[in-house]
Order: structure tokens, then C-alpha cells, then sequence
């Protein structure tokens, strides 16, 4: 039986609102403390930066930046006096994020060398024993690391290796554990290194029964989710919760919310899990979770009041994989009706059930931004990624949306199996004849990924070869194509045109990561910003 549990979400990861996993955990399991050491990871770098504490600053001293303008963009970005000002706020980031960039790439490296080593550079130890110092004072009995991407896990590393030098039991979890979350606890590397000395136990897919089931000391052949070491390896079967009206809302007690790099509170929220369409060829989110479910419009309801109350909160990410237009319709009526004084942004997919009507509605109900999977602007690949949609609705969803006053982010993949030098010219032509309705442009290379449809048809895609990533905790194959571009190829042509890709992008560049802040211009630029919150 486990009485104080540290849930820890480490570095590196935007430090602008705080993590949800392991708050709806912490309010599951009515137990536990918090600890957000990615937000005081980026406030220690900061400082570090002015006591000149790692060989990194030494580096950047006099050369990219001075202390003090860092200190600026990072006083900047939590006070928010001249937040709104797009020149500043482009300046401010971009100092913030490319320092941060070093640092990442810095620690990173040391953490990996301690792993693999066990030698790391006296002041990256020291860094690293004033990020885990509150977790120690803490004196847990029982440390959970909650993983969200995949680059995380090379501090959760270093970091369970540190804290299991003085025998604290460690566990890891979280949603970028689909993927063979074993490798947690084999051995890696040339050396062999035995993560199962790292490691307790990892659990992947939803939390809260197995981590339940884990504390209260249940044997662990009868919990779900969990993967554990005795002579072998041992998966154990996937399970959830049927009806997830049953959990309470997140539970943020204990973040400090007011130092997170937003001028406002940012509260995420999960309405549902999974995905409703999940038929993306390209697409493994939705094994995240264990099957499709939503809390019920109520609840909603009743979340989005109880996080405003407790937290003075009017700012939301609603972080569902996908939400559904009729569920749009659903929430922004009762919202209507509530009067809830709130701002949000979620996900969707642009189809034609996206009318004028329901937009004009969720801009009243108070969405401010979509952050649109619009994927492509040439059909034949919308039709190979099994999208859904069409080019004339996506065309008619992103210009009602904007005349509604929402502002359209849209995801787009480059060098998806198939695509041709004429289809990538094909979307850079949608794009710049749609730029007038769309905020941001975000573009990612497409990646093949082990689960997803195309991994298991590749010939249907013209793959003829798949090669296994050697790192055991990515899912991400290298692969060879009969007909078609290859990403990078893809990627090359669309660095050629990438001033009118740029143009694309209103206000900032920087809008496609620091997503909660385009959500803040959003408002503040609209015709009835929310004010004195
Ligand atoms: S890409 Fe989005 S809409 Fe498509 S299956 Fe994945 S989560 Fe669902």
C-alpha cells in the first residue's frame, strides 16, 4: 500500500498551462502531490542562464543573447503587459525558445550519458538536484513519471535512475506508452543497461484502474495495464473505464498556476477518449486510449463551472483527440444557456456538418480557435489517408469558421505515401488561395508508425519496405516506396516555397507549439475579448 505518491510530469515540453494526466489521476485517486518539473525545469534554465550555472550560457553569453534579454522574454511571457503586441511577442519567443532549444539539447545529452555511463557534468548533476530536490523533501514512497511525448522519456530516464540510487520506487505511465512500453524495463544500448532497475512497473493506456489497483497493493497478475519484470517481461491485458462520467474533473491543486509562460490561466480538459472517426490511415492516437467514450454534455458542463470556480479560470484547452460537430452543437448550447464566461480551442475534422450556423454558435459559446485536420489540399490524398472530407467543404468550413470570427489552425502532412512533385504544388496552391482563412499553418513530415493502417497494408500505399526502428521505444519505421515521394522529398519542395508557406501564418510563427497562446491572441483580437480575467 503506497501513502505518498509523487505524480511528476517532466521536461521538455511548452511550459504554458499545466498537465492534465496527472491531475485527473491525482482527483481519481483523491491522493498525492504534484509536481510539474517541466515548468520549473524552464524556470531553472532561466536562471541558470543568469548565474551562468551551465557550460550552455557560457556559450550563448554575449554572443546570441544577453541574460537579461532572456529574462525579459521570460518576464514577458508570464506578465503579459505587452503580451498582445505581435512584434514583442514574436521577438520574446523566439529568444525563449531558441535558448531553451540549447538547454534541451544539452541536458538531454548529459541525461542519456548518466544513463548509459554514469557520468554526467557536475553542473548538469547540480541542475538536475535542484529539479528533483522538491520531490525528495516530498520523501515519497512511491515516484510516477507521466510520460505525454515520446521526448520526454530521455529525462525520465536520468531522472528514475537518480531518484532509484537512493531506493525510491519508481513507475512510468502515460499517453506515449502504446508502443511496446517493455522497452521500459529491458535492457538497452550496446551496455545492456537494465531498465528494470530504473523501473517498478510501467503501465500504458488509461491510468487510473490499474495505478488504483497498484497502490492498493493488488497482485499484479490481476491488474490491468501494467507491465512488469519478474523472469520475463509481462504484459498484462488493456482495460478502461466503461463510462468516464464516473471520474471528477482534474484536480490542479498544487500547480502553481500563475508562473506557467501564459499571462492567463489555461486549463486543459478531456471531454471524451478516442477518436469517433479512426479510420486516419496514417493515425495511431487513438490507440492511446481504450475504446471511444464521452462524458456526457452535464458533466461537461459542470467541469468547465467547477474549474472556473476553483481556479478563477476562463481560458480552456479542450484537449479530445477529435471532437465531433454534433458535440460542438451539444456543448455551445448548454454553454449558451449556463452563460459560461469562457474561452476555448479544440480539434476537429472540416466537414460539411460544420455550417455556418453551428460555427456563428461555438464562436458565441466562446471557441475562439480549431485547430482543423485538414491534412492536404489535393482529394486523392485526403482519399489515401481516408480523411473523410472533401476539398470544396474544407474550403467552405475554413471560410465560414473565419467569418465567424474563429481562427483556423490547420495540420498539414507532408510527403504522405503517394504524394507526387505535382500534389505537393497542388497544396501549396490550396493553401495560398485559402491563406485569407487561415491563422496558422502547421506542418509536419509524415512518419509511418508501427499500429497504424498503413503499417499493416503497406502495399496498398506503394511501401515496399519497412525497416524496424532500432530504438526499442519509438514506433517510427524508415521505409521505401514504389511510386511517390519520399517525407523528405516532399519536404525539400515545400522548403522552396517556404516564404509563401510563412506568409500563411498570421500574427506569429510560433502559434503551431505555443498553441494555448494563439487561443489568448484569438481572443484579445476579436470583436469581444474577454477582459479583467
Ligand atoms: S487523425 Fe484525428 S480524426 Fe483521424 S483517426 Fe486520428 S485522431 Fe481520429
Amino acid at each position: 500500500m503506497y501513502m505518498r505518491l509523487a505524480f511528476v510530469f517532466p521536461p521538455s515540453m511548452p511550459p504554458t498551462a499545466p498537465p492534465c494526466g496527472i491531475a485527473y489521476l491525482k482527483a481519481f485517486l483523491g491522493q498525492g502531490t504534484l509536481f510539474d518539473l517541466n515548468l520549473s525545469y524552464h524556470d531553472a534554465s532561466v536562471h541558470a542562464m543568469n548565474e551562468c550555472s551551465l557550460p550552455v550560457e557560457a556559450e550563448l553569453r554575449g554572443y546570441v543573447l544577453e541574460p537579461e534579454q532572456l529574462k525579459e522574454a521570460a518576464i514577458f511571457l508570464k506578465d503579459g503587459k505587452e503580451f498582445f503586441n505581435p512584434e514583442e511577442y514574436n521577438v520574446n519567443v523566439s529568444i525563449f525558445i531558441n535558448y531553451m532549444k540549447k538547454v534541451d539539447s544539452y541536458l538531454t545529452e548529459q541525461s542519456m550519458r548518466y544513463v548509459f555511463e554514469d557520468s554526467i557534468d557536475d553542473e548538469a548533476q547540480t541542475f538536475f538536484d535542484h529539479l528533483l530536490s522538491p520531490v525528495r523533501e516530498y520523501h515519497p514512497d512511491l515516484v510516477g513519471f507521466s510520460q505525454m511525448i515520446l521526448s520526454q522519456r530521455e529525462f525520465i530516464l536520468g531522472l528514475a535512475k537518480m531518484l532509484k540510487t537512493e531506493d525510491i520506487p519508481v513507475v512510468v505511465g502515460g499517453a506515449s506508452l502504446s508502443y511496446n512500453p517493455g522497452a521500459y524495463l529491458s535492457e538497452i544500448g550496446t551496455k545492456k543497461i537494465d531498465l528494470s532497475h530504473f523501473f517498478d512497473a510501467v503501465f500504458y493506456g488509461e491510468g487510473e484502474l490499474s495505478l488504483k489497483a497498484y497502490i492498493e497493493g493488488e497482485d499484479l497478475e490481476k491488474i490491468p495495464n501494467i507491465v512488469y519484470k519478474k523472469e520475463t517481461i509481462i504484459k498484462n491485458e488493456e482495460s478502461g473505464l466503461s463510462d468516464i462520467d464516473v471520474l471528477p474533473p482534474p484536480d490542479f491543486d498544487g500547480f502553481p498556476l500563475k508562473e506557467y509562460y501564459s499571462p492567463k490561466v489555461i486549463l486543459p480538459l478531456l471531454t471524451s477518449r478516442g477518436c469517433y472517426w479512426m479510420r486516419c490511415t496514417f493515425c495511431i492516437h487513438h490507440r492511446s486510449y481504450y475504446r471511444y467514450r464521452v462524458r456526457s454534455t452535464e458533466k461537461v458542463i459542470q467541469d468547465l463551472k467547477e474549474l472556473q470556480k476553483r481556479y478563477n479560470a476562463f481560458y480552456f484547452n479542450l484537449i479530445d483527440e477529435m471532437i465531433h460537430p454534433r458535440r460542438f452543437d451539444q456543448l455551445s448550447e448548454r454553454i449558451l444557456q449556463e452563460k459560461l464566461n469562457i474561452r476555448f480551442y479544440a480539434d476537429a475534422r472540416p466537414t460539411k456538418d460544420f455550417t455556418p450556423s453551428l460555427l456563428r454558435k461555438m464562436y458565441t459559446a466562446g471557441v475562439r480557435a480549431v485547430l482543423w485536420g485538414v491534412e492536404s489540399g489535393t482529394q486523392r490524398i485526403l482519399d489515401v489517408i481516408d480523411k473523410g472530407t472533401t476539398i470544396p467543404d474544407i474550403e467552405a468550413v475554413l471560410q465560414t469558421s473565419h467569418e465567424a470570427g474563429i481562427w483556423n489552425m490547420i495540420f498539414v502532412i507532408m510527403g504522405y505515401p503517394t504524394v507526387t512533385e505535382d500534389d505537393v504544388k497542388n497544396d501549396i496552391t490550396f493553401f495560398t488561395k485559402n491563406e485569407q482563412y487561415i491563422s496558422t499553418l502547421a506542418r509536419s513530415l509524415f512518419h509511418l508508425e508501427v499500429g497504424s493502417r498503413i503499417y499493416e497494408n503497406p502495399e496498398k500505399f506503394c511501401i515496399t519496405k519497412i525497416e524496424e526502428n532500432p530504438d526499442p521505444f519509438s514506433a517510427i519505421c524508415r521505409y521505401e516506396v514504389s511510386e511517390g515521394l519520399l517525407n523528405r522529398e516532399a519536404e525539400r519542395i515545400y522548403r522552396k516555397h517556404r516564404k509563401e508557406m510563412m506568409s500563411i501564418s498570421k500574427v506569429s510563427p510560433y502559434f503551431g507549439r505555443l498553441r494555448d497562446h494563439m487561443l489568448l491572441f484569438a481572443d484579445h483580437l476579436s470583436l469581444n475579448p474577454l477582459t479583467d480575467t
